[in-house]
């Protein structure tokens, strides 16, 4: 079989591969669709990932091989899922905090979602795969992944009919965030970027504010229209700096929810007299639990995202690289790109 393969971020290789065997607990499915992320492309371009690894992790495929122990699948079925699963029993997992588990990274999907038949061990056909309704495409479940994560972090804050959001970043997560939040009676959401590209399109995705923040202070759009401030900032942009500016512009009170990795300077200065005096709050959010999976292909399958505007791409397996070089050519209206089979 052939996959994607990553040798260097201008080099990957659809080559062959050896086609994964299962055993009698596992499950072999040919790959439909896999989602590209924002992860994927940063692994790629700062080449952070051993050469030979195939990434991918938003699949969506069809069952075509299953061992004789396994009863809750039959080949046929139309399945996506993730790619960790927690232990359920440390002590991590036992304060709710499954991504935390120590087990979580050690689990995964074999080689890859890049590829062009996956396996899928014991624990991720127990607790990780999901049979995709009927209605849904291939490509529009293997948005299940990405909606699950931001279902995940917007958990980790409280929030509440009438609040105001600020969205930092447009990209496909900025904008899933937008859909869902929608759906909760928020007053406002306010989505900021510095491409008009990808801001052009957040009406469409329920916001009722772009801001372009080449071109404008945030605090000035804030002092200028008489803005409240926020009740709570997602960062949805790889940028570490937003954090002292999502600071400033959050509500008394307000919680700012980091959801991209700062890998990138990650040292930021805060005025740390916001917690005492303001009472304001910073939570972190990483990746997604076994319990978001269900809730996300609700979300897509009743409609709350909009998965014909998200998906602007879809390519075949052999181009990734391709894939990945139209993520960063600013002039083209890119946001969820699907790899298929
Ligand atoms: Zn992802
Ligand atoms: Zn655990």
């Amino acid at each position: 079989m052939k996959a994607s393969v990553f040798y260097g971020k201008d080099d990957i290789r659809f080559e062959e591969v050896q086609k994964p065997v299962i055993n009698d607990n596992e499950i072999l499915i040919k790959l439909k669709a896999c989602g590209l992320c924002g992860t994927d492309i940063h692994k790629v371009l700062e080449e952070s990932v051993s050469k030979g690894t195939v990434l991918g992790h938003e699949f969506a495929g069809e069952v075509v091989e299953t061992g004789k122990n396994v009863s809750s699948f039959s080949i046929g079925d139309r399945v996506t899922g993730g790619i960790h699963v927690p232990c359920f029993t440390c002590d991590q997992c036992s304060r709710g905090h499954y991504t935390l588990c120590p087990e979580f990274k050690k689990t995964n999907i074999h080689p890859g979602g890049f590829s062009e038949y996956i396996k899928i061990p014991v624990e991720h056909v127990r607790h990780l795969l999901y049979k995709i309704p009927e209605e849904l495409s291939y490509s529009e479940a293997s948005l299940a992944e990405p909606v699950a994560c931001c279902i995940h972090g917007q958990k980790a804050v409280n929030i509440h009919p009438g609040d105001r959001v600020l969205i930092m970043g447009a990209g496909p997560i900025g904008l899933i965030h937008a859909q869902l939040l929608k759906k909760q009676l928020v007053k406002e959401v306010v989505i900021t970027d510095v491409s008009d590209h990808r801001l052009n399109n957040a009406h469409a995705f329920g916001a009722d504010t772009i801001i372009n923040t080449a071109e404008n202070n945030l605090r000035d759009y804030i002092q200028e229209n008489g803005h409240p401030g926020f009740d709570i900032v997602i960062i949805a942009a790889g940028v570490s700096a937003l954090l002292p500016e999502a600071m400033n512009v959050l509500k008394r009170g307000g919680t700012v929810v980091c959801f991209s990795p700062f890998t990138i300077n990650p040292d930021v200065t805060i005025d740390a007299g916001m917690f005492f005096h303001d009472e304001k709050s910073i939570v972190g959010t990483y990746s997604v639990s076994p319990y978001e999976f269900e809730e996300a292909l609700l979300a897509i399958q009743n409609g709350v995202i909009n998965t014909e505007v998200l998906i602007t791409h879809e390519m075949p397996l052999s181009d990734l690289g391709e894939a990945i070089q139209l993520t960063q050519k600013k002039n083209e209206n890119v946001l969820k790109i699907v790899l298929k089979n």
